[in-house]
């Protein structure tokens, strides 16, 4: 029974555990999977707005470029130009989800924007940007709750790829762009993606955790298993299949102190002893053979049982000797009982090998006083079996005390 609690305990445990690294793996995972998405995203977006920065650089080249007096071409746009630039880039941009678009000056001023009321801003902090100017493309991925494109339409919500990206000439760094790539349109695949690949990953932490359950569970019981046959090795006597001596007396113990606490003349304080030996049992092994005597002895119990309570106990006290603990019963009725189990015993013969043996028993009992202890009333009930076997075997014998015996 406790290792039975044992093992509940141990696999609600287990359960627990399992059930919490199963969250946190799933919560970990969860987090990673979105985040080499979004990264995937930014990367594509980022190779998009290089390309469109290039692309850029080429086609607009007259907008974008004046030669300085060394003849060097320089970024600089011309106010006139602007107009004429918000059309063309808002024309050839907006099919690549280029929602917004800055230049900047190589000392950090904003020269152009598709916003122009922010042009001729310096921003000499803005780490991006320097880094950019330095030669090194960057991009990160920013949620807008509205942004407005190039067509002038507002959108709200919107996951957006910021890339500042330098304006090469001939290999020179002349400048930078800053393009706004839109890509809400991922988000979606990135939920999709990332909710798919927990899915999976459930389904083989659940699989995984199932199998471990059932090995872990099996194993458990095994011991439990192992643990009951022990400890009934330990109390059972193995050829009877009842209490060995050992278990006998313990309960036998605690019975007769809990008689003797509730009082020996109480109703509840009553408690007696029978012990029961086979008559010439001797005559038994050597006649029909020792394999016969133990066949009597293995079914003796089924002769003795049908006749005790519940909370009666039976043992084997010694080779053909059996000790039955009578708690709650006076002298009278230990005598009943008695008288019961011998007849049971010497009214059926015994089928032992295809043989019919009558097999009979002698019983002596006693019950306690209130200075009495287990040793001296088995002794008392010792004494009355020896006078059942005295006046003749097959019967029962109370122990009487030698005042009594004198009256007699
Ligand atoms: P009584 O009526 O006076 O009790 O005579 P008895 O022959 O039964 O008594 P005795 O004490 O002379 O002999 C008991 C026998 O029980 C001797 C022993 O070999 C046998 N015996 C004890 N334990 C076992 C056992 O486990 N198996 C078998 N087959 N015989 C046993
Ligand atoms: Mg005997
Ligand atoms: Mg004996």
């Amino acid at each position: 029974m406790k290792a039975d609690k044992n093992i509940a305990s141990l696999v609600r445990l287990l359960i627990i555990l399992a059930f919490l690294s199963g969250i946190a793996i799933i919560a970990l995972a969860g987090f990673g999977m979105h985040r080499i998405y979004s990264r995937q995203v930014i990367r594509m977006a980022e190779k998009q707005s290089i390309l469109i920065g290039r692309l850029l650089a080429e086609q607009q080249r007259d907008a974008l470029f004046t030669p300085n007096e060394a003849q060097r071409p320089q970024l600089q746009i011309k106010p006139a130009y602007i107009s004429w630039l918000n059309q063309s880039l808002s024309d050839s941009l907006h099919p690549f989800d280029i929602v917004k678009i800055k230049i900047f000056s190589p000392d950090t001023t904003l020269i152009y924007s598709t916003d122009n009321t922010i042009i001729g801003e310096v921003n000499p902090q803005n780490k991006r940007l320097l880094e950019a100017l330095d030669g090194a493309s960057n991009s990160q991925l920013e949620v807008k709750e509205a942004m407005r494109d190039l067509k002038n339409e507002t959108a709200f919500d919107v996951d957006v790829v910021e890339t500042y990206t330098p304006i090469l000439l001939d290999g020179e760094i002349l400048g930078v762009f800053e393009l706004y790539m839109d890509v809400t349109q991922f988000r979606k695949e990135i939920g999709d993606g990332t909710l798919q690949s927990l899915l999976l990953l459930s389904a083989i932490l659940l699989l995984v955790y199932l199998i471990a359950f059932s090995i872990a569970r099996s194993s458990m019981r095994q011991v439990s298993e192992a643990e009951e046959r022990l400890r009934n090795l330990a109390m059972i006597d193995a050829l009877t299949g009842i209490f060995n001596r050992g278990e006998l007396m313990m309960r036998a113990e605690k019975e007769m102190s809990r008689a003797l606490r509730h009082g020996p003349d109480g109703g509840n304080g009553e408690l007696s002893l029978i012990m029961l030996d086979i008559d010439n049992f001797k005559q038994v092994n050597d006649v029909y053979g020792h394999q016969a005597g133990d066949e009597v002895l293995r079914q003796m119990p089924d002769r003795i049982k049908p006749g005790l309570r519940l909370y009666d106990i039976l043992g084997r006290y010694g080779g053909e000797e059996f000790l039955i603990i009578l708690p709650n019963a006076d002298l009278a009725s230990a005598r009943i009982v008695a008288e019961r189990i011998r007849s049971a015993v010497a009214d059926k013969p015994f089928a032992i090998a295809e043989q019919s043996l009558t097999v009979n028993i002698s019983l002596g009992i006693a019950g306690i006083s209130p200075e009495s202890n287990l040793t001296e009333t088995i002794n008392l009930a010792d004494q009355a079996l020896y006078r059942a076997k005295k006046n003749g075997r097959n019967r029962v014998e109370s122990y009487q005390p030698p005042e009594t015996e004198q009256v007699r």
